[in-house]
């Protein structure tokens, strides 16, 4: 799960990470109370799930997402034209991300910026703290045109994080004195922030020196384990809907695992596996899959009902592909399903089913005899070849 930069702040400063002042707002008002408050210069800070902001540009031409207010006048004008406008960035995609509230912080004096970012390592299956020198960039493209210039530290599962590690990036980073000392302990806290809270990533970029020799996180990204959000019952609260998929949040509730992607061929599977082998025959035969969704091994008949009307919803897509493979779920209770829901939705796209295993037999014949136009097909090359035809308009 992911959580907006004001909230990733709240949660870092518990832990005593040092981060600038600052509140959130949903309107230009209260920019402009907050931004009197805070007092001085302040940043107005467009929140999204999503990176680039300062070099984001608005739908309507209005350029970057983090804008330097002198006064809370002009707080208050950024926030207005912010808030209900359309950020787009490198990280959102072309159809940007609509912008509900705003951070208002007050304004650091960056000395310099730097990447500090932890993350877990799979191939050492381990966290790994890592470090650089090229702050406030993407780190993406650190990475592959200057990869010397990120050092990385990875802790052990077991002896933990010790404090000769942040020391050891300190130095690398060429920090001296005061702000050596501030890094390390900041390096510290926000190793604790991280592994106390299932945090999967956190990211400061940039992290800053300030003129007076502190150190500071000016940004800050975390993204949390969904699986450990159960015992995070304060961090599972920040969840904002309405920066997630409307389907994928939609199919949460009836527990489908559904990923929107961008084609035009809707699948429905059953089981994770299956569901990756359909998209890359789907793939193989010239199409493109308009969503990954698993039903999973039990499902029921109102399983398969809102699945299918969810993937209908997706107006990209032009034919329905179905792979069910009948071991404990039986596939006549899933032909069931797919034919009231193509009565009650009045499906006008082509469906193509392929039932395999328990009771496909019975449930071919449903298909054959609901009077619904399903065209069939015995094994996963031929249903894929029929859907992507089909969806093409042949
Ligand atoms: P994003 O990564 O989404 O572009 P950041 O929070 O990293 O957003 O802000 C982009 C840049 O704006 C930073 O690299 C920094 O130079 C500047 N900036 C952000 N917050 C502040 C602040 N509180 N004071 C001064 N400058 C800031
Ligand atoms: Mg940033």
């Amino acid at each position: 799960m992911k959580v907006h930069e004001y909230q990733a702040k709240d949660i870092l400063k518990k832990y005593g990470v040092s981060v600038p002042r600052g509140r959130v707002a949903f309107s230009k008002d209260e920019a402009y109370e907050i931004a009197k408050e805070i007092g001085g210069t302040v940043v107005v800070k467009a929140q999204i799930h999503a990176g680039g902001r300062g070099k984001g540009t608005f739908k309507d031409g209005f350029q970057g997402g983090v804008k330097l207010a002198k006064s809370p006048q002009e707080a208050r004008e950024y926030a207005g034209k912010m808030l209900n406008n359309i950020l787009v960035t490198h990280q959102t995609g072309p159809e940007g991300k609509k912008v509900e509230k705003v951070y208002i912080t007050e304004a650091s004096e960056i000395e310099k910026e730097y990447y500090l970012g932890i993350v877990l390592d799979r191939a050492k299956e381990c966290n790994v703290i890592m470090a650089s020198t090229e702050g406030g960039v993407e780190i993406e493209s650190v990475a592959e045109k200057t990869p010397e210039k990120i050092v990385k530290v990875w802790i052990h599962p077991l002896a933990g994080f010790q404090k000769y590690q942040a020391r050891e990036l300190g130095f690398a980073l060429k920090l001296t004195g005061d702000r050596f000392k501030s890094f390390c302990e900041l390096v510290e806290k926000l190793y604790i922030a991280h592994e106390q809270s299932d945090a999967t990533l956190t990211e400061i970029n940039p992290l800053i020196t300030t003129k007076d020799g502190k150190v500071v996180a000016l940004d800050a990204k975390m993204n949390f384990d969904d699986n450990a959000l159960f015992r995070h019952k304060e961090i599972a609260e920040l969840r904002d809907i309405s920066e997630e998929d409307p389907l994928e949040v939609e199919s949460s509730k009836f527990d489908l695992n559904y990923i929107k992607l961008d084609g035009t061929i809707g699948c429905m599977v059953n089981g994770a596996g299956l569901a990756m082998a359909t998209m890359d025959v789907i793939t193989l035969e010239g199409g493109k899959p308009a969503n990954f969704l698993d039903v999973g091994g039990s499902a029921t008949e109102e399983r398969v009902k809102n699945a299918f009307r969810i993937l209908l919803s997706d107006k990209n897509v032009k034919s329905v592909l179905i792979n069910i493979f009948g071991g404990i779920v039986r596939c006549d209770v899933i032909a069931q399903g797919v034919i009231s829901a193509a009565k009650e939705i009045d499906v006008k796209l082509p469906v193509v089913v392929r039932l395999q295993g328990t009771n496909s037999e019975k449930g071919m014949e449903l298909l054959k005899t609901s009077g619904k136009n399903f065209l069939t097909a015995d094994n996963l090359q031929e249903a894929a070849k029929i859907a992507v035809k089909a969806a093409m308009g042949e």
